[in-house]
């Protein structure tokens, strides 16, 4: 079919070379020559149809049909000749055309006359491929590229893929039904067409997918969405239509679409207007699923980490109809991640990797990876044969905040207000109830903050009380509170806790409905602006009274937040020195030693414990909060608790 319709393509282009040749020809050559005189004569005798002029070559065209050739000299103005003879050309009918110059010039004159033509009819040509669903590639720029996509098949199996145990179930049947076709085609069984994987960045999608080739034993195909958005117009269609067609010839097979988010957007929701090349790339492979049949043994699996600006064209029955959720991974889940990375790996008797998944909440499987071979890469540098937790845990900070910053050179006074910052944020948290329990606090500078304190979540977490609002709230005064406190001054360390203290309680107010006086409603309708991305956008649906009613509850909020911590900081002013020095001295302190910290000394009132008990599965997450937990981490997502500093 394509190769038919190229075929007839190539065919109007020789027509069109030979049509120009024949124009030049029969303009210019085969025809004998005769003097101007000759010419001359025969128009005053009025036996000329018509006179065509190039420069210094005429063509001669008799009212008896003859042709002939003729020579006139540079510059000569023929009108001027022939009314010289006599010849009244208007009243005679005798037409005189100039044309362009002559020679090569004549070549460049007809091509002149015919490039608009030429252009006329490739535009028209390409507008009938448009419409009909950029089918043709003729024109395409992809026809050379070597490879297009990628195919292989993968070894990786389910096994590699931990703590998504509900989506594997899903795709059991995917792979049963590549497996064994048959079995289900002869039940009259309607099979998935698409599945769609939808999950953050670093949930396993890609993997999953291949891991259901892999168990099939079938090829895998992919492409990724991103790539067609910068493509030439039309080339994306035609890739999109390879792809499936070397597919069906190596069904049962994978057909994997990254990112198809990239090209399944909203039609027309795009800046550049509707019509562009997302719109055709999506429509190919839409056109692509509705052709398969029952007996196309083929899958297209397809990634999004957005499924809420997918075109609904694409979630339509018969298209990418199952979906298959993958979530942050839970406690559990963690282990079996760090278990799948971990294995074959030299691990020291003391690594115990409940510890680690318990301080990496908000890790995704991707962060998981990462962890386990930052552990390895320290190791290797310090020589060591086994990778301990010494390596596991500054891996966990290298992949939440980056490498320490060692090296910054700071002042003895700045790391004294360092510590006791710290200390402040480490001891309000320390002494409230909700907050969770300090895990480490560090004086080391790391990636842009100066210090920080790590707090350990006990569970997963997908809903937020108010009081734990409130107490998150404290701790990320006490730092502030400490500095001003010891030194009576205050610093810029503070600014990132004050961002997260203004966010968090605007949150509570606007979002959670968690204000007395406000009461319970949210403020502002939250919007996301499709096509510029992720750009989230308010839109006010409250008066200007309201808004100012809010500032002032802000106000009260992190006021109330403040008066606490100073509280705290007051009563416990001895602790806090002792906390601090330790820190000058030691620069971080972690795990049990943070408690005995905190206990040691002159006894206290009864502290949380820091290490909690095995905690219980952590709930099932329909629960979750739509919009990222607010936690005072420096990264997007939720993940442990850091009050960190700006540096
Ligand atoms: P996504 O496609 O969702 O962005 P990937 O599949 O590319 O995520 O994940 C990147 C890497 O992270 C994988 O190659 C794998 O090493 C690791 N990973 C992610 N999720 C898991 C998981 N559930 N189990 C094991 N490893 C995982
Ligand atoms: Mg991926
Ligand atoms: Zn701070």
């Amino acid at each position: 079919m394509s190769t038919m319709r190229n075929s007839f393509v190539y065919l109007l282009i020789i027509v069109a070379a030979l049509a120009i040749f024949f124009t030049m020809v029969s303009g210019w050559g085969g025809t004998e020559e005769r003097s101007f005189t000759e010419v001359l004569t025969l128009a005053k005798e009025d036996r000329i149809q018509r006179i065509e002029v190039q420069s210094e070559k005429l063509t001669v065209i008799t009212r008896s049909g003859e042709k002939f050739k003729s020579r006139v000299g540079k510059e000569t103005d023929i009108m001027a000749l022939l009314s010289a003879e006599g010849v009244d050309t208007s009243a005679s009918g005798l037409s005189v055309k100039f044309k362009g110059s002559g020679g090569l010039g004549s070549f460049f004159g007809i091509l002149l006359n015919f490039l608009p033509r030429i252009f006329f009819g490739a535009l028209i040509l390409f507008m009938m491929r448009q419409a009909q669903g950029s089918n043709n590639q003729t024109m395409s720029f992809g026809r050379s590229r070597a490879r297009m996509f990628m195919v292989n098949r993968p070894t990786v199996t389910f096994s590699d893929v931990a703590g998504v145990e509900e989506a594997k179930t899903e795709l059991q049947e995917v792979v049963e039904f590549l497996k064994f076709p048959e079995r289900f085609l002869s039940l009259g069984a309607r099979i998935p067409k698409g599945v769609l994987l939808v999950g953050q960045p670093g949930t396993g999608k890609t993997l999953l997918a291949r891991a259901v080739a892999g168990e099939a034993g079938v090829p895998f195909f992919s492409i990724s969405g991103s790539e067609f958005v910068e493509m030439f117009v039309g080339v994306g269609a035609a890739r999109v239509r390879d792809l499936f067609d070397q597919a069906k010839r190596n069904a049962p097979c994978i057909v994997f679409v990254d990112e198809i988010d990239a090209v399944g957007r909203h039609r027309g929701a795009g800046l550049g207007g509707g019509h562009d090349e997302r719109e055709q790339t999506l429509n190919q492979i839409l056109v692509e699923m509705d052709g398969f049949d029952t007996n196309t043994n083929i899958i297209i699996v397809a990634a999004t980490n957005r499924p809420d600006i997918l075109d609904p064209a694409l979630l339509r029955p018969g298209r990418f109809d199952r979906r298959v959720v993958l979530d942050l991974p839970d406690l559990n889940g963690r282990v079996a991640i760090l278990k799948v990375h971990s294995s074959g790996k030299p691990l020291g008797a003391d690594v115990s990797l409940d510890t680690l998944a318990k301080q990496t909440p908000g890790f995704s499987g991707a962060d998981l990876a990462n962890l386990v071979n930052e552990s390895a890469l320290l190791a290797a540098r310090f020589n060591k044969k086994l990778i301990g937790m010494i390596e596991f845990e500054e891996a966990i900070d290298r992949v939440i905040a980056g490498p320490e910053r060692r090296g910054r050179v700071i002042s003895d006074r700045e790391k004294e207000m360092t510590a006791y910052h710290e200390a402040g944020h480490a001891l309000v948290a320390w002494k409230l109830p909700h907050a969770d329990p300090v895990h480490k606090i560090s004086i080391v500078a790391r990636g842009g903050m100066g210090g920080y304190t790590r707090l350990l979540p006990q569970e997963d977490r997908y809903l937020w009380t108010k009081n734990q609002f409130e107490d998150m709230l404290a701790t990320s005064m006490g730092g502030r509170i400490a500095e001003e406190r010891i030194f009576d001054e205050i610093t810029t360390g503070a600014s990132n806790d004050l961002e997260n203290a203004t966010r968090i309680a605007l949150r509570m107010i606007k979002q959670y409905g968690m204000s007395k006086s406000l009461g319970p409603r949210t403020f502002g309708r939250r919007e996301e602006l499709v096509f510029l991305g992720r750009e989230i956008h308010e839109e006010r649906d409250y008066s200007d009274k309201v808004a100012e009613d809010i500032d002032q509850e802000v106000q009260v909020v992190i006021h109330h937040a403040y008066t606490r911590a100073e509280k705290i900081i007051e009563e416990n002013s001895e602790k806090l020195a002792e906390v601090a020095r330790y820190l000058m001295q030691h620069e971080s302190v972690e795990g049990d030693a943070v408690t005995r910290l905190f206990e040691g000394g002159p006894p206290q009132d009864e502290p949380v414990p820091v290490d909690p008990q095995p905690t219980p599965p952590a709930p099932a997450p329909p629960t979750v909060v739509p919009q990222p937990s607010p936690t005072m981490s420096s990264r997007q997502d939720p993940s442990p608790a850091d009050v960190g500093d700006g540096g």
